[in-house]
């Protein structure tokens, strides 16, 4: 897992503020290390049929301090590869689509419902996505995201138990405090290039509201 480091540059504001020590919360200090746990935890994870299949378990990627949290589906080819969410042919139509809204992705935090890799890349089954869920219901507990994106069914299912990603997607619902957006998902859009431009209407909606309360 790679993250970019905002609190190094945090840090270097204040040193150039002048400040020479700073008192940190020890929740600051404490996200990055709990994620790192937690991605050693998926590493050794054999609760469900997909880990005899991964190369590598993906946690996922992005800016831990980010009030935006995207959640796909589960690892693809690449993905598996690399250890990173979103970098096969979906992440590269996601990243463009997030560029085009001015949003850059090094910026959000990026995530799947299941962190090993379905066989042949079918969707995650019930059972193997209702297995992992314990992972992404404490990777929101760690990052404590303003807004939950899930992309696609699978995602939003799991997140807000709805399906119908075409009736429900660029819908604003609240859970448990937290703004939850469904959008569709980028390999759709992929398979289904007339989707493109509701995709970036959605993102588009996000990326202002999110400019608006300081979270981009
Ligand atoms: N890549 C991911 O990481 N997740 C998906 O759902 C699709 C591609
Ligand atoms: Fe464990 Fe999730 Fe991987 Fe299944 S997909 S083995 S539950 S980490």
């Amino acid at each position: 897992m790679t993250t970019s480091t905002p609190l190094a540059s945090v840090l270097q504001y204040w040193r150039i503020l002048g400040f020479r020590w700073l008192a940190l919360p020890e929740a600051t200090r404490q996200r990055e290390q709990q994620l790192r746990e937690l991605q050693a935890t998926v590493q050794r994870c054999r609760l469900c049929p997909l880990h005899p299949n991964r190369r590598q378990a993906v946690l996922g990627v992005g800016d831990p301090w980010s009030p935006l949290l995207f959640v796909g589906e589960g690892p693809g080819a690449q993905e598996d590869i690399e250890g990173q969410p979103f970098v096969g042919a979906a992440g590269q139509l996601l990243t463009k689509a997030l560029w085009m809204v001015g949003i850059d992705r090094r910026r959000v935090y990026i995530a799947n419902v299941v962190k090993c890799r379905p066989p042949e890349n079918r969707t995650p089954r019930p059972s193997e996505m209702s297995a992992c869920f314990p992972y992404l219901r404490r990777q929101i507990e760690i990052l404590r995201p303003a807004l939950l994106v899930p992309m696609g069914n699978p995602a939003m299912s799991m997140i807000l138990g709805r399906t119908g990603i075409q009736q429900w997607r660029g819908q604003w619902f609240q859970k448990n405090g937290v703004w939850v957006v469904p959008i569709y998902h980028p390999a759709y859009v992929l398979r289904n290039p007339e989707a493109f431009p509701l995709l970036l209407n959605d993102l588009r909606q996000i990326a202002e509201v999110a400019r608006h309360f300081g979270w981009l």
